[in-house]
């Protein structure tokens, strides 16, 4: 139960290999810009914690082994580069550790109820297949087959919330037929859209006006409040930031982000449902700068951690 932990650290999965590949974007490198943040001015309570990377079995739970394969050799080229960086062989390294980092914080939110964070991007749009869209493996999928892969007396139900301001097509195509997950995914564009099967409980709505954003996120906990979820993954995007020069929604300023994380959090802890965040999205460029962006992620590591 949240709480519980009280007085031991919110873990933090990182690693410096997080950053290794050789393409310089914001889903490369901003790990260590907040890593670095996170040691220049702590928040109380937090510690880095270094995962184990995955190895390409564990990867292959997911996703096509040829897929995997043209991921970790760079062979064939235009697969290892689907994700759109440019392959060279950090990239494996990186994408290794940053799922790894992914798969880490969902077990110890699921086992101990308390809250646990990933400095990892580029996770939501990458299919059985292929990657996409920045996203090289699907960190999400890889979590919750791991964490639905515990032995338990009782089944385990998952809550993925998506609000990355892509739609999360590439996670609902890899968990859709798993029983007991749901997808909650609210959006600000259509990239990546999925229509969720009829009888599936879970959900995509599109947002066009920053006004709706916080009550229909606020509508959607409400919906799923009362069910017994044993984790909460959050894919906790600030590219619908008005801001990011990727995704940005005019109107969806830092005070409505900085909401977002309250509402998700205390959700989680009216709920008794440990979190498992991720960064996802989130870009520089235009009138977002490097500092300001890591003050956006800072946000919900804060809003975590006064509420684990
Ligand atoms: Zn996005």
């Amino acid at each position: 139960m949240p709480g519980a932990y009280h007085g031991s650290h919110m873990k933090v999965f990182y690693s410096d290999v997080f950053v290794a590949a050789g393409e310089e974007f914001d889903t490369t490198r901003k790990a260590a810009w907040i890593a670095e943040s996170l040691g220049a001015r702590a928040i109380a309570g937090t510690e880095l914690v270094e995962p184990a990377p995955l190895v390409a079995a564990q990867l292959e739970v997911v996703h096509a082994p040829a897929y995997v394969r043209a991921v970790q050799t760079g062979e064939p080229r235009s697969l290892a580069e689907s994700n759109g960086f440019r392959w060279d062989a950090g990239l494996w390294t990186a994408v290794c550790a940053s799922n790894g980092g992914v798969v880490e914080a969902a077990l110890h939110a699921a086992k101990t109820g308390s809250h646990a964070g990933a400095l990892s991007s580029g996770l939501h749009h990458a299919r059985h297949a292929t990657g996409g869209g920045f996203c090289t493996f699907n960190g999400i999928a890889l979590a919750v087959r791991t964490v639905m892969g515990l032995e338990r007396e009782h089944s385990r139900r998952i809550l993925i919330l998506d609000l990355d301001a892509h739609c999360g097509g590439g996670t609902y195509s890899l968990v859709r037929d798993i029983p007991g997950v749901v997808q909650a995914d609210i959006s600000v564009c259509k990239t990546d859209f999925y229509q969720p099967g009829s009888g599936s409980s879970s959900t995509l709505e599109i947002i066009a006006l920053a006004a709706d954003y916080l009550p229909t996120l606020a509508a959607r906990l409400d919906a799923l409040a009362g069910e017994p979820f044993d984790l909460l993954i959050y894919n906790a995007g600030m590219d619908p930031h008005e801001d990011s020069a990727i995704g940005g929604l005019k109107g969806i300023t830092t005070a409505v982000i900085a909401e977002r994380e309250r509402l998700v959090f205390d959700w989680a802890q009216r709920n008794h449902v440990g979190v498992a965040f991720t960064l996802a999205g989130g870009y520089t460029g235009g009138r977002l700068d490097q500092a300001g962006l890591v003050q956006l992620h800072r946000l919900t590591i804060g809003a975590a951690i006064q509420r684990d």
